[in-house]
């Protein structure tokens, strides 16, 4: 594996690097940011990084080790919770027994464990211990979506290691071989998660079909009276549990009908429907507040207003303000 195979992040691997060549290497990291940055991406490269011969700013992948590792088949690298359910008191005992033996091969061991939030408190208790009193041939990476969900404790004894999501240009550079039609609007749905961007161009996450979904009822909304909304009403009931979905993608329509209204298609994310983009424009209210009215609405919803009533007074706005 190479550096460049994780999206961004880029201070982040120089600062991983530098700790290596500075001989600098902390006990026990904490890499927080949220799922599908690249958090175990980054921490396998670090621990290959760590484990490698002939490490110099990038592992070789050349050496016994590097070879090793890349089959995931290294005696001093443990993955702890690679399913990401939960970590039992049996996992830590299981760490704390190999963490103080000598490693098989490497100068070092090194310990990933995903999902560190999942720790039930007699887990976090023994982990606890072997972080007071770290053997020093060892590095242990944490990887956890909130750090506040982590004991304080264990927190302060860590190097914290802050993931951010990256930029929709970095998202769109690393999938610039990527031949799918479908690469562009996943970049700019992906909220600049390089994952759900590759999740959503190989059909594992559905983002792109509720979208097309969404456009469909939305442009049923417009072009229908009163009596319409009280028939979509089962459709919103159905998917309470999506409705952050729905009306951002509805909100990033609006912004689309927007853009072309104002020649700017350029700008637009929904480049495959600009007839209808253009349509739904004639029809819109040149003094619409609707996007500000819907965000509201996406508020008053999370902070438990009647859902049905919110639903109606975005429908009924929507076809107020796209008559
Ligand atoms: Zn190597």
């Amino acid at each position: 594996m190479l550096y460049s195979q994780v999206a961004g992040q880029e201070e982040i691997k120089t600062s991983l690097i530098k700790s290596i060549n500075n001989n600098q290497v902390s006990h026990c990291y904490l890499f927080e940011g949220p799922e599908g940055v690249g958090k175990f991406e980054l921490a396998l490269i670090f621990a290959q990084s760590l484990l490698c011969l002939n490490f110099n700013k990038e592992p070789c992948n050349e050496c016994k080790s590097c070879i090793k590792i890349n089959s995931y088949n290294h005696p001093d690298l443990h993955i702890i919770n690679e399913n990401g359910n939960s970590i039992k008191r049996e996992d830590i005992d299981v760490l704390i027994n190999s963490i103080y033996n000598k490693p098989y091969e490497a100068k070092r061991k090194v310990y990933i464990l995903k999902d560190a939030h999942l720790m039930t408190p007699r887990a976090a208790n023994g982990f606890l211990k072997t972080l007071e009193e770290p053997p020093g041939d060892s590095v242990m990476i944490l990887l956890t979506i909130n750090s506040n969900l982590l004991l304080p404790t264990i927190v302060s004894r860590c190097q914290e290691v802050k993931f951010r999501n990256v930029s929709k240009e970095t998202i769109k550079l690393y999938l610039k071989d990527n031949d799918s039609d479908c690469v562009e609007l996943a970049v700019n749905y992906s909220k600049g998660i390089l994952n759900k961007a590759i999740n959503m161009i190989n059909g594992n996450d559905d983002t792109l079909k509720k979208r097309e979904e969404v456009i469909k009822i939305f442009d049923r909304i417009v072009n229908s009276d009163s009596e319409t909304i009280y028939e979509l009403e089962n459709y919103f009931e159905d998917k309470k549990d999506n409705i952050d979905l729905i009306i951002e993608i509805m909100i990033m329509w609006i912004r689309d009908i927007m853009f072309v209204n104002n020649n700017m298609e350029n700008l637009t994310i929904n480049k495959d429907c600009i007839e209808l983009l253009k349509t739904h424009g004639k029809k819109m209210k040149t003094d619409s507040d609707i996007i500000e009215f819907m965000q509201n609405i996406s508020d008053n919803i999370k902070n438990n207003v009647n859902y049905k009533l919110a639903i109606d007074n975005m429908l009924l706005k929507i076809q107020e303000d796209f008559k």
